[in-house]
């Protein structure tokens, strides 16, 4: 028998305009690439890990000493995260998308008994975990997390500062102030959020862990490094706990980010083969996000997401979300119901916008990395051809003018 080899792999260019990734940024590939042959304990790549870490804390505002990143996606710092949640703990987590929904089964599978693992081994009903269901499209409000708290007393909260499956900001002043009270401890999925909008840790002492990722507010490439942060009072729990993985203990895996007993070392250890493109990579999108400072970055992030959430508005559309990195929206009249058809079509011409993954069906159009006039004209001409090509009729002077008046706006505050 003959196997005939594939010919290369050609992947074309596109457009990434979704919720993630973004289109990585043109630095973070060069460091990528440039990078010399050498071993994951070379002196180098060593000391750029202690960078990225310095540099993760000055970004993410927080003295927190177990602030790192790990080795893969966002799901590999939330399992990370959700390593100190044992079995039988008392949960507390919202859902209101598909994210969240992703993280409240993480806790359930973390937090469930042999027992109801045995009994429904992919969707795990653990008993300990009260999953608070928040409507699509809609926010956890402070309320919500004040009543839950108060309600079941857990020792752990979860929820999603950005919830990207509905394109939603949710309340962290408020669930951080209601973990304080509660004497919980606060999770949060800042996968969405770190390096768009402009917060700091240190601000939210009622949350002991929060868990990003390389690919979308950081322009790093995917599979990368995904930041984590944890307290002293997450790393006294897992200390008492224990955790059932070597790869996402915190403890453990902090050692090769030179951190080991809760102080930092000159240099870290072995506990896995760690990748110098990657650190490479990972260390040029932190020196890229701290150049153009956390503030300006959010603030151009709100210019933009506003100009197309108006200019999408102009085309009839019904936008529902409220994230600025993000715009989550329903077609117009005739074309409603009809929304993973157009993205389809866009994703075939190369403008990689993207469907929501859970009901109901909506359109997700992203600007991550995207924060120029040029591009966001660009993505809104291709979204109005996308939806002429379906049988719209739009109104192009209004989209335009739409344009015209943000950007000269912008120009007028400089
Ligand atoms: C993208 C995303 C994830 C998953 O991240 P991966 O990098 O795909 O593993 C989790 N939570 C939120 C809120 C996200 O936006």
């Amino acid at each position: 028998m003959s196997f005939d080899i594939f010919p290369p792999l050609e992947i074309p260019e596109t457009l990434a305009a979704g919720p993630g990734p973004g289109n990585t940024d043109a630095r973070v590939l060069q460091a990528f690439a440039r990078a010399g042959v050498a071993d994951h304990m070379q002196g180098d790549v060593l000391r750029g890990m202690i960078e990225c870490k310095q540099m993760l804390r000055e970004i993410w505002g927080t003295r927190n000493t177990y602030t790192f990143a790990v080795a893969g996606t966002g799901w590999s710092a939330l399992d990370t995260m959700f390593a100190a949640v044992m079995p039988g703990d008392k949960v507390v987590a919202f859902n209101n998308g598909t994210f969240s929904g992703i993280d409240t089964l993480t806790l359930r599978i973390k937090a469930a008994t042999s027992a109801e693992h045995a009994a429904n081994p992919q969707d795990p009903q653990a008993a300990s975990v009260v999953v608070i269901d928040v409507p699509h499209g809609t926010s956890v409000t402070e309320e919500m997390v004040e009543a839950a708290l108060t309600e079941h007393k857990p020792k752990w909260a979860f929820m999603a500062h950005w919830e990207t499956g509905s394109g939603r900001i949710n309340d962290l002043r408020g669930f951080s102030d209601a973990c304080e009270r509660h004497g919980a401890m606060g999770l949060i999925d800042a996968v969405s959020s770190l390096g768009v909008e402009d917060f700091s840790i240190d601000e939210f002492p009622g949350i002991a862990g929060w868990a990003s990722c390389p690919q979308k507010g950081l322009c790093c490439l995917p599979l990368t490094y995904a930041p984590v942060s944890f307290t002293d009072s997450y790393i006294d729990s897992l200390k008492t706990s224990g955790a059932y993985t070597y790869v996402h203990n915190p403890l453990f895996e902090a050692r090769h980010w030179g951190i080991v007993e809760g102080q930092d070392v000159e240099k870290g250890t072995y506990h896995r083969t760690h990748s110098g493109y990657a650190v490479a990579a990972f260390h040029e999108s932190l020196r890229l996000t701290l150049q153009e400072g956390l503030a300006a970055r959010a603030a151009a992030y709100r210019k933009h997401e506003a100009a197309l959430r108006d200019a999408v508005a102009a085309m009839g559309c019904d936008v529902t979300s409220n994230m600025t990195s993000l715009v989550v929206l329903n077609l117009p009249g005739d074309l409603a119901g009809r929304e993973m058809e157009l993205v389809q079509n866009c994703r075939a011409a190369g403008f990689g916008i993207w469907p929501t993954l859970s009901q109901p069906v909506q359109v997700r159009i992203g600007i991550l990395n995207q924060l120029t006039e040029a591009a966001i004209r660009d993505i809104v001409a291709r979204f109005a051809d996308a939806m002429r090509d379906m049988g719209a009729t739009l109104d192009q002077p209004l989209i335009e003018a739409t344009l015209d008046k943000h950007y000269a706006e912008a120009i007028a505050a400089q």
